[in-house]
């Protein structure tokens, strides 16, 4: 039976090995920390339940499929609510938004609060609608790597949607020319942070990410975001795949051109295919030292990370949702203090995610969990303790003041997540969420490919290549591996029920 060996049981990882498995493949997965997750953990403090890293959840059917792909009827296995409102926004001159799931619903209170005409806001969607229907057959679901994805009728479809695209403005430059009111304008140019960029460099067409959330929805997982690693691991053990942890991969494994399987510090496995679900970076500077590694596709300005305070409040704030933004006055400034400065705005824009309005569990009576993130550059030796310092009380300068309330008074639990924390927990260089920042036109293409062109048999998957970073993305790559990865002449049988 052909064997595959998976370095990393992040959610990348975890999909690949259950798309493998169903290939006929013998899985192992190799995970260096004592549990699967990586980036998506969850932990308690004292009575408050949180999600340590993701929190918003967009196609969802991309979960769905793997449980259909192995026969089974997700809803057995997985379940999820359509979040409305979506978010909840605040600006620094008190005005507010709830962003409703219905397009037309979120018009009207866009019209109503801040005086921007329903239509525009409409046709926006609808653009967002028509680019992302071009292009994502293209650019999201298949290798950009490979002559047969240009040969493919799809490519006709995106080359149709070219000049709409934005390739030649940066996105705050599009949405700025179609609005004037520069609340709505920060609300669009927000979707940048989704993979980790800056909507004053990165491309218009990074406008295509608000259909997800406006058109498609945002969801909610029973059981939080933590549900989505857990039933997949669920999912992939039942095909058969092994996931063996605290066994950190050393080495991959090379004769000739050829990949042969991984060290580890317990021993070596032996392997016809090897995925690395690893950050790219040190996949190549730490497993492969002595193979030449692709130094530009490296070298790509890294995506944004995050300071995270986890916050157990002994309140409920009924003017919160599961997902709120607190914006910054100066959101070019805020952008410059990331990218440019490489250091943290001291008015930054706070994102409060808070599980247990969909889920009282997650919160005592009368009291919520709050995950409050700030975008902050990677690591790059900064003084991260006086950043963090000087963050914190930032924070609860604006929140007390946005919120009336003296909120350091009602924290009853902390914890702390920073970029090093990040790299040294997930491997991921600099802490960074989503692999390379896409803060050019080209970044799409410079993302390292699914698979290997100097070593057969060795391929990528995860938030660091591509197409790119966030739990879909990941999804998507472990799609486009198993689309790579040979298939089995003499197929094993799998008990798929
Ligand atoms: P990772 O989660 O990076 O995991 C990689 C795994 O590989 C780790 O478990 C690590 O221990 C293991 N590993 C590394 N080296 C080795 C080795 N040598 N041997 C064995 N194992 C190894 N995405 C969204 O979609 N929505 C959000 O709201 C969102 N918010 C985020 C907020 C935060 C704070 C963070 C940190 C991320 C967020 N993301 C969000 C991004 C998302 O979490 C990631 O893109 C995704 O989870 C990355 O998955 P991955 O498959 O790349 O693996």
């Amino acid at each position: 039976m052909a064997k595959a060996v998976i370095i990393g049981a992040g959610i990348g990882g975890i999909a690949t090995a259950v798309r493998l498995a169903l290939k006929g493949y013998k899985v192992t997965v190799l995970e260096a920390n004592d549990t699967f997750g990586g980036k998506m953990q969850e932990f308690w403090l004292g009575k408050y339940r949180f999600d340590a890293g993701p929190s918003l959840f967009t196609l969802p059917h991309l979960v769905d499929e793997l449980f259909e792909a192995a026969g089974r009827n997700p809803q057995d296995h997985f379940t999820y609510s359509r979040l409305n409102p979506i978010t909840h926004y605040f600006w620094p001159d008190g005005s507010h938004v709830k962003a409703y799931a219905e397009p037309a619903a979120f018009a009207a209170e866009v019209n109503q609060e801040l005086g921007v005409p329903k239509n525009a806001v409409l046709q926006a969607l609808e653009k967002s609608k028509r680019l992302y229907t071009g292009t994502a057959d293209t650019f999201l679901q298949k290798s950009l790597h490979r002559l047969d994805t240009y040969l493919s009728p799809d490519v006709l479809k995106a080359l149709g949607c070219l000049s709409d695209l934005g390739l030649t403005t940066t996105m705050h430059q599009a949405n700025a020319k179609q609005f004037s009111d520069p609340r709505f304008v920060q609300l669009l140019d927000r979707f940048a942070t989704y993979n980790g960029s800056d909507p004053y460099q990165a491309p218009g067409t990074l406008n295509i990410i608000p259909h997800l959330e406006h058109n498609l929805g945002a969801f909610y997982p029973e059981g939080g975001i933590y549900a989505i690693a857990a039933s997949l691991v669920k999912l992939a053990e039942e095909l058969g795949v092994i996931f063996k942890y605290n066994e950190c991969v050393t080495q991959i494994l090379t004769e000739g051109k050829q990949v042969t399987g991984v060290a580890t510090s317990a021993g070596k496995y032996k392997a016809d295919v090897v995925v690395s679900n690893m950050d790219v970076v040190p996949t190549y500077r730490k497993l492969l030292p002595q193979h030449t590694a692709p130094e530009k596709t490296l070298q790509q300005p890294r995506s944004s990370s995050a300071l995270i305070f986890y916050w157990g409040i002994r309140r409920s704030f009924p003017q919160l949702h599961v997902h709120n933004i607190f914006f910054s006055q100066d959101y070019k400034a805020e952008f410059e203090h990331i990218f440019k400065y490489k250091t943290v705005s001291p008015d930054p824009t706070v994102y409060i995610n808070i599980t247990s309005k969909a889920d009282l569990a997650d919160a005592p009576a009368n009291a919520e969990n709050w995950f409050v993130m700030v975008n902050v550059p990677h690591n790059q030796g900064q003084d991260w303790p006086e950043l963090t310092r000087a963050t914190r009380q930032a924070v609860l300068q604006k929140l007390s003041a946005m919120l009336q309330t003296d909120v350091e008074a009602l924290i009853e639990e902390e914890q702390l997540l920073d970029p090093l924390l990040i790299e040294s927990r997930t491997s991921s260089f600099g802490g960074a969420l989503y692999g390379s920042s896409s803060n050019n036109r080209m970044a799409a293409f410079l993302r390292h490919p699914n698979f290997s062109s100097k070593l057969t048999g060795l391929y990528f998957c995860g938030g660091s290549v591509h197409p790119g970073g966030g739990i879909p993305l990941c999804l998507l790559s472990a799609k486009i591996v198993a689309g790579l990865v040979p298939a089995i002449v003499s197929r094993s049988t799998h008990n798929v029920k």
